[in-house]
């Protein structure tokens, strides 16, 4: 019983302490947990913390960003402000705290159209009143969502018054500038208006004085008056249509015109000064080329001229050469030279005004250096373009590409048929040969260039039935009779020596010399042409390179000269009377239109012709010719008195404007004694008045 009850006690105890252990241990379990969980808790805390610090830091950092922008922000639920930054406070004058909550607003003295954004933003620029005067602020504006169906109007605006300012100055500085230029080209027009009367003067005078008697001595300084007064007329014309390109108030003529004739009548004007250098200077229209275009036939002889007079001026040896062809639809002018040619680096400054190729001062030569200037200007204006190159062999290719439309009514120039002919041409010239060789295939013949009398010599003995030889009287005057001989000999039907215009005055009969014929160079493709290919009996003589003839009219002519200027009245009545007109002179535009009315009523002499100086006191030429034109109305049976303007001011409107007052046409000051002599005959010829002359 006792070991029953022990036993008893025993288990009881053997099953407390099991029963406790368990316990113990579930306990213990439970504790881990809890302690593990709360380890982690912590752990995320500290992440969050962490994830926070990061937040403020990156608020802070963009804040920070935004205030050093200088940007202003605010938002508005309605008219209140739910959020400002610290610059639109200031914008107000006041800080942060007080501007949430209020409904202060910026006071606005100006804005300007707003413009919307894609995305609904919009833009816009006001002006707008702050406690340190007024600024210009561009906004941005857009709708910000906030919360679920919530949204606020944002604006963020940038401070612009620096940007508005510089605007404002550069309007206004473009404006002054402007009104400088326009002053600048009314100045440089009126004074080289004022200067072309008394150079027209000069120019007209030294004209009639070498007409008198002149022994060669005083010939010769006649000619120097001459020579200086055109280069100053030139100077002022460069400098007046530079002004005038400048001021944008150049008009393009649109004009019929032979470019082939153009050609012509720039290398005639041109070819004094090859000539006193001793260099070459040859044209070339390419044959297969039309000869008429539309354009600014005077412009483009401008453009000519500049290039072809800087291209002799720079060259010693050799020559220039002026070459036109036809590429696509435009018109390529190249104008090379054997010259010393343009560094690289300074072709493209050559064209700026005051610009030269060498701009040391040391070197510097004579000229202004707006030649080109003005060349680029006027190759822009017709849309073209123009640059340099330089020549293989040295020298420099100036090249203009113009689209120019050829004129409607004309075809290609007409070609012989040459196939099979065989042409020898003898030269050492740069450029002419080669337009020779050109013409020459054009036609479908085939030439053969030598350059000296020795090399020709050889190749017509070599057997080659030569069928026509061109000889340049620059290989020397005994090499080139001893060829024509040998040409003889070979049985070659045509010997022709070629000449420069000096030089055929001094070389006597070709015909005697033993050639067939000769050509004048620079030698035209026409003349080659009408020169070698069969003629008809009876044909005109080749290259009548006619003067200036101061014919004697009949019937005898009466014209009145309106001119205020003593001197330019003078020149124009010598003139006249020169062609064998009888000139009365009226000092200004009213005792012109006396004169015109005492004609009409027989109470005075009746006039052929009246020349019109458009700027006289009194009554201006252009008044005049409308009072004659009204006077003309209460004689209908009688013809039209022809009026010709003459003006010192060469521009474009001032031609249109003579004409629409009456004229019949405008001559520029100084007088063009060739263009009046045209007027006198057809005039003294009885033919109606065409105005397209
Ligand atoms: P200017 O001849 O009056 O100085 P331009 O504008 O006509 O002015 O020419 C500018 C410069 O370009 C010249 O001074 C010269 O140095 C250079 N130049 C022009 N044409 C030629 C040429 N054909 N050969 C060499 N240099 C030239």
């Amino acid at each position: 019983m006792e070991y029953l009850a022990t036993t008893w006690a025993t288990l009881t105890v053997v099953a407390l302490a099991l029963f406790a252990g368990g316990a113990t241990l579930m306990l213990l379990r439970q504790r881990d947990r809890i302690v593990r969980q709360a380890a982690e808790l912590a752990g995320d805390v500290e992440a969050l913390n962490d994830r926070l610090w990061v937040l403020a830091d990156s608020e802070e950092h963009y804040r920070s960003l935004i205030e050093a922008q200088g940007d202003l922000i605010v938002r508005r639920d309605g008219a209140r402000i739910v959020y400002a930054n610290a610059a639109y406070a200031a914008l107000l004058g006041l800080d942060e705290a007080q501007v949430v909550g209020s409904l202060a607003q910026p006071q606005c003295i100006a804005c300007r159209p707003a413009l919307a954004l894609e995305g609904g933003a919009r833009v816009f620029d006001e002006c707008v009143a702050t406690p340190e005067g007024e600024r210009w602020i561009s906004w941005v504006e857009t709708v910000v969502p906030v919360a679920l169906g919530q949204s606020v109007l944002q604006r963020v605006g940038r401070d612009i018054t620096a940007r508005i300012a510089a605007e404002q100055n550069l309007v206004e500085a473009r404006a002054r500038a402007e009104s400088a230029n326009e002053a600048k080209s009314r100045f440089l027009a009126t004074v080289s208006h004022e200067f072309r009367t008394p150079l027209n003067g000069i120019l007209g005078m030294a004209d009639l004085l070498g007409d008198t008697g002149l022994d060669p001595e005083q010939a010769t300084y006649v000619r120097a008056l001459r020579t200086s007064g055109e280069a100053l007329l030139g100077l002022v014309d460069d400098i007046l249509d530079f002004a005038k390109v400048e001021a944008g108030k150049l008009e393009l003529a649109q004009d019929r015109f032979d470019l082939g004739l153009l050609l012509e009548t720039v290398s005639e004007l041109m070819a004094p000064r090859a000539q006193a250098k001793g260099i070459e200077l040859a044209a070339h229209l390419s044959p297969d080329m039309p000869s008429h275009f539309v354009g600014d036939r005077d412009r483009l002889r401008q453009i000519l001229l500049n290039l072809v007079g800087n291209a002799i001026k720079f060259t010693d040896r050799g020559g220039v050469g002026i070459r036109v062809a036809r590429e696509g639809d435009a018109v390529d002018i190249e104008v090379a030279d054997t010259g010393p040619g343009i560094p690289e680096d300074r072709r493209e400054a050559i064209f700026e005004e005051f610009e030269q190729a060498d701009d040391s001062s040391a070197r510097r030569h004579e000229g202004t250096g707006l030649g080109l200037a003005i060349v680029r200007r006027l190759v822009g204006l017709m849309d073209g373009s123009v640059w340099v190159e330089s020549r293989a062999g040295g020298g420099s290719v100036f090249r203009v590409r113009l689209p120019l439309p050829v004129a409607a009514d004309t075809a290609p120039q007409a070609l012989p048929e040459w196939t099979g002919k065989q042409v020898l041409v003898v030269s050492a010239a740069p450029f002419g040969a080669d337009f020779l060789r050109e013409s020459i295939s054009a036609a479908g013949g085939s030439a053969t260039q030598a350059a000296d009398a020795a090399k020709a010599q050889a190749l017509l003995s070599s057997g080659t039935a030569y069928d026509a030889v061109l000889i340049d009287q620059d290989i020397g005057r005994d090499g080139a009779v001893g060829l024509a001989q040998a040409a003889r000999l070979a049985g070659v039907r045509e010997s022709l020596i070629m000449l420069s215009p000096l030089e055929r005055r001094q070389f006597g009969s070709p015909r005697e010399a033993g050639f067939t014929g000769f050509l004048v160079k620079p030698v035209r493709a026409r003349s080659l042409y009408q020169r070698l290919s069969p003629r008809p009996a009876s044909a005109a003589p080749v290259e009548a390179q006619g003067e200036l003839q101061s014919s004697i009219l009949r019937p005898r002519l009466t014209v009145l000269v309106a001119e205020d200027n003593e001197i330019n009245a003078l020149l124009a009545t010598r003139t006249l009377e020169r062609f064998g007109c009888a000139a009365i002179w009226a000092r200004d535009g009213r005792r012109a239109l006396a004169a015109v009315a005492e004609g009409f009523a027989g109470t005075g002499p009746a006039f052929d012709l009246v020349l019109l100086d458009i700027r006289m006191p009194e009554l201006d030429g252009l008044a005049v010719a409308r009072a004659v034109r009204e006077l003309e109305q209460s004689r209908p049976r009688s013809p039209r008195l022809p009026l010709i303007a003459v003006s010192a001011n060469v521009a474009e409107g001032d031609r249109a404007a003579a004409l629409a007052a009456g004229m019949d046409d405008c001559l520029a000051k100084p007088l063009d004694r060739a263009a009046l002599q045209r007027w006198l005959e057809r005039i003294a010829a009885p033919r109606p008045i065409d105005r397209s002359a």
